[in-house]
């Protein structure tokens, strides 16, 4: 039986992933059989089951049904159990191992692409979704001064930084407060307010000093009124979400192949036509 991968989700027709994965493929030489499966929820371990018997060794997973990829594991890496959150699964015998790629894959772009150094930065992470607790973890560890994460709805940010275990360093703040915290050299939109078509981001100047770098995890239109406010409060960097998205392909697929693929090249191509993607994984 060939071996089958895939990207679940719901919506999931408009996923890059099948066309970031078949790229990798052709570089490496090797012929990958990846499709987007749309599940409804209540429908993913059905399906996640039905295409394990038909060949399925590795599957990614985006919205709404990271959380319940989590649950369904059998092992975990340590920075998914970090997070409450999985985007990668590996099939091991009968079971499934799973992983969460989208923290590094944002360090990565962030350090090898744009060249940032995130140590000793404060970060402002916008959120506390399952992007957010992927990416905390790893901002953490890339050696960020301090992390404060604000949240519509504060219980979330409060487990977030319950989960991370360092009160020193990691503290969740109201998003009233904003014009209190001071300024910050990163801040990550990690929500999704930006899917509305009518978002506008009212986020006060003062959170941002000469260093600030601007990023938004979303990319096309989603993006548009995050990276609005941050080119009018002139942030140094403004980054979008484009290239996390390929990273986190690229640790995905080397999970799987045992090899890790050039990014730069699709990265490139889904840039040129960024214009018109739309958001997700
Ligand atoms: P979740 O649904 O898990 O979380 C959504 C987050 O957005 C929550 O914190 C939610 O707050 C917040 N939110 C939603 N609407 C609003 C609003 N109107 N105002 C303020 N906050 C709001 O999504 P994910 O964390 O998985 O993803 C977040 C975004 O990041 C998505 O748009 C996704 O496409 C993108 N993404 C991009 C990736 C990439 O590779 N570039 C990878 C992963 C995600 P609350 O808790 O109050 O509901």
């Amino acid at each position: 039986m060939t071996d089958r991968y895939a990207v679940f989700g719901h919506p999931v027709a408009h996923s890059r992933s099948p066309q970031i994965h078949a790229a990798f493929g052709s570089q490496e030489g090797i012929t990958v059989d990846y499709r987007a499966i749309d599940a409804a929820p209540g429908q993913f371990e059905d399906a996640l089951e039905a295409f394990a018997a038909d060949g399925g060794v590795g599957a990614n997973v985006t919205l709404p049904h990271k959380e319940a990829a989590f649950a369904l594991c059998t092992t975990l890496t340590a920075r998914a159990r970090r997070a409450g959150s999985v985007n990668t699964l590996l099939r091991k015998g009968e079971r499934w191992h799973g992983d969460t790629t989208d923290g590094i894959g944002l360090v990565r772009d962030l350090t090898d692409r744009h060249g940032l150094d995130l140590r000793g930065r404060r970060v402002l992470l916008l959120g506390a979704g399952g992007s957010a607790r992927s990416v905390a973890p790893a901002l953490l560890d890339a050696g960020i001064l301090e992390l404060v994460v604000v949240n519509r709805t504060p219980e979330r940010a409060d487990e977030l930084i319950d989960a991370m275990g360092e009160p020193g360093r990691a503290l969740s703040r109201y998003w009233d407060d904003l014009r209190e915290l001071g300024d910050f050299e990163l801040i990550i939109n990690a929500t999704s307010a930006g899917r509305d078509r009518d978002a506008e981001f009212k986020l006060p100047l003062s959170l941002v000093n000469s260093l600030t770098a601007a990023v938004d995890l979303n990319y096309g239109e989603a993006a548009i009124a995050f990276l609005a406010w941050a080119r009018a409060a002139e942030c140094r960097n403004v980054i979008d979400g484009l290239g996390m998205l390929v990273e986190q392909a690229a640790e995905s697929f080397q999970q799987w192949h045992e090899v890790r693929p050039q990014t730069d090249a699709v990265y490139q191509t889904l840039r040129t036509g960024a214009a018109s993607l739309s958001d997700g994984a």
